[in-house]
């Protein structure tokens, strides 16, 4: 699903990530944890394509066999659209908008017909547990209900792959719980993969997988 290989980046000739390789599995649920600064919002960056590594000819970044480091940026913007749910710590609702509108924005950009994608984002809103809130705006809903808002938002394209940086930094420990029982569930039932950067050490825990990432290497891949 993911193949990275000697993943090098370099801000202002400081270098930030020194030689990343790693492999993830389709439907697996990895965690990154690491100090602050150790480079893992880099790192996810560019997994997700956000971001390019350096050009190093000995480098490699596939996602389902498709090499995006070579895709120039529309492609690489529709192919992100179509396979790649990004949640982050902040998750950047609309607020003119309603919960469901919110969810369906990014469907619409991919050109999805309207009427399948609200029939999706309220069967995923029903999956989270807040669809009696499908109409409200942000404002009037909680953080946790927020985040699940955008968790509905990241899976409406069901893409094949999930990036998460600090998903549940901002939430009370029971609507941080919830969210992760919640990947976990996504995962077992539509088989998504999950790369999470976290300092939850529950969730690290919980993952398949807790990578960890130090001065720009990762410890134990
Ligand atoms: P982490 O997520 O582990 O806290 P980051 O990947 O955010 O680490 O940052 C790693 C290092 O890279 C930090 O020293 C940070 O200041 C630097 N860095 C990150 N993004 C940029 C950028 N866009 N420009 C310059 N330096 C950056
Ligand atoms: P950290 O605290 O680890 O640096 P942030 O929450 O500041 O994490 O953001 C992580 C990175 O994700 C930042 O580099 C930011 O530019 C990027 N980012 C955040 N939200 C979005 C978004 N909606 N779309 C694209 N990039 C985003």
């Amino acid at each position: 699903m993911i193949i990275a290989k000697n993943i090098r980046k370099t801000f202002n000739n400081t270098p930030v990530l020194k030689g990343i390789d790693l492999h993830i599995k389709k439907g697996e649920i990895v965690a990154i944890v690491g100090p602050s600064g150790a480079g893992k919002t880099t790192l996810l960056q560019i997994l997700s394509t956000l971001d390019k590594p350096d050009e190093i000819k000995e480098s490699e970044l596939r996602i389902n066999s498709i090499s995006p480091i070579e895709l120039n940026d529309k492609k690489i913007s529709e192919f992100r659209n179509e396979h790649i749910g990004f949640v982050f710590q902040f998750h950047q609702l609309l607020p003119e908008f309603t919960a469901i509108e919110n969810v369906c924005i990014p469907a619409y950009i991919g050109n999805k017909k309207a009427e399948a994608t609200k029939q999706r984002a309220l069967e995923l809103l029903d999956f989270l547990g807040i669809k009696n809130k499908a109409e409200s705006k942000p404002n009037q809903l909680s953080g946790g209900e927020q985040q699940r808002v955008a968790v509905a938002r990241a899976l409406i394209n069901q893409p094949a792959i999930v990036f998460a940086d600090e998903p549940s930094g901002n939430l009370d420990t029971e609507s941080a719980a919830n969210l992760h029982d919640l990947f976990f569930e996504l995962r077992d039932k539509f088989d998504q993969t999950f790369v999470i950067v976290t300092h939850n050490e529950k969730l690290a825990n919980m993952a398949d997988r807790k990578l960890t990432m130090r001065d720009g290497y990762l410890l134990n891949e």
